[in-house]
């Protein structure tokens, strides 16, 4: 079997369908014959689980996890790569490639339909322009997976993967922290992609909690008051949160104060709690 690694064969068939580079979607293709194996093994799926790929584009990725997982489901926007697909996953009898926008389609069902048993596992190497959103859909949804084993740009690594109380510390990182744990786990540099992106990446892989390291009430208004806090990264939180949630400054300072935290404190340096602390005191005092 030809290699997909191998730039000469990939061109080939990608030619051979008259395939050309989308940047809008993100068409980045993994050519670095030691990424692959390497991500499919670090996904935590075996030969008894499944794996659901978001954005298969010439099949690299596809075809090492058909060798290492029972069943893998690969959703692919792009309707140009279906024959590039059928060519180079012919050989794999256990991958069903489905048409359609991962944003969009109803993955609770897609699980439910292709798997209807054992674990299941995330892995992808996503494109760049929906990395977050994918992600918080994937996550927010509390979709029945294990985890997520993703390839993202550096920097998006950075942010989704850094604790809160960090200066790297942002809205999306207190979300990814409250469903998952996130671990950086190798770089793949620019050159390792046909065409070579701008930047680096990272594989990262969030691994789904059993329950939310926090306890809150109403799990909206903990995002509502997260989003709020770092609305204006360089304001203190007590300007950020007021504005950001029209709560008069007295009362949102009360709440800082009573929440055990100094008059000038700024959202990076909060920790998941105190965010659950501020959640509980804005829904019972500011709330209708
Ligand atoms: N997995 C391949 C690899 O590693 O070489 C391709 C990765 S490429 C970075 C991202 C892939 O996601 C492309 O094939 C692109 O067409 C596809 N894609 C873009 N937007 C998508 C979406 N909304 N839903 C599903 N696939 C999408």
């Amino acid at each position: 079997m030809e290699k997909l690694t191998d730039i000469r064969y990939v061109k080939a068939v990608l030619e051979k369908h008259g395939f050309t580079f989308s940047k809008a979607l993100g068409q980045n293709f993994l050519v670095n014959p030691g990424v692959c194996p390497k991500m499919a093994a670090m996904c935590g799926a075996t030969a008894e689980d499944g794996v659901l790929e978001i954005g298969p584009g010439a099949g690299v990725l596809t075809r090492e996890l058909a060798h290492t997982a029972k069943k893998v489901v690969a959703v692919e926007l792009d309707k140009r790569l279906l024959p590039v697909l059928e060519e180079t996953l012919a050989e794999e009898n256990n991958v069903t490639v489905v048409q359609g926008d991962a944003m969009k389609l109803d993955l609770h069902e897609l699980i439910r339909r292709e798997f209807p048993e054992g674990r299941v596992f995330v892995c992808a190497n996503l494109p760049y322009y929906i990395t977050s959103p994918m992600i918080m859909r994937l996550l927010e949804d509390r979709l029945p997976v294990q985890s997520l084993t993703v390839m993202v740009q550096k920097e998006a690594a950075q942010r989704l993967c850094a604790p809160p109380g960090t200066r790297a510390c942002g809205a999306i990182s207190a979300a990814v922290q409250f469903y998952s744990q996130p671990e950086m786990l190798f770089s793949v540099s620019a050159g390792s992609f046909l065409p070579p992106p701008k930047v680096d990446s990272e594989v990262i892989r969030l691994t789904l909690r059993d329950k939310p390291p926090v306890e809150v009430t109403e799990e909206a208004v903990l995002f509502r008051v997260v989003r709020a806090s770092f609305c204006q990264r360089r304001k203190t939180l007590s300007n950020s949160l007021s504005a950001g949630l029209s709560v008069p400054k007295a009362q949102v300072s009360s709440w800082i104060e009573r929440a055990g935290l100094p008059p000038s404190v700024r959202a990076e340096q909060l920790s998941l709690q105190d965010f659950a602390v501020l959640a509980e005191l804005f829904r019972t005092e500011s709330q209708p």
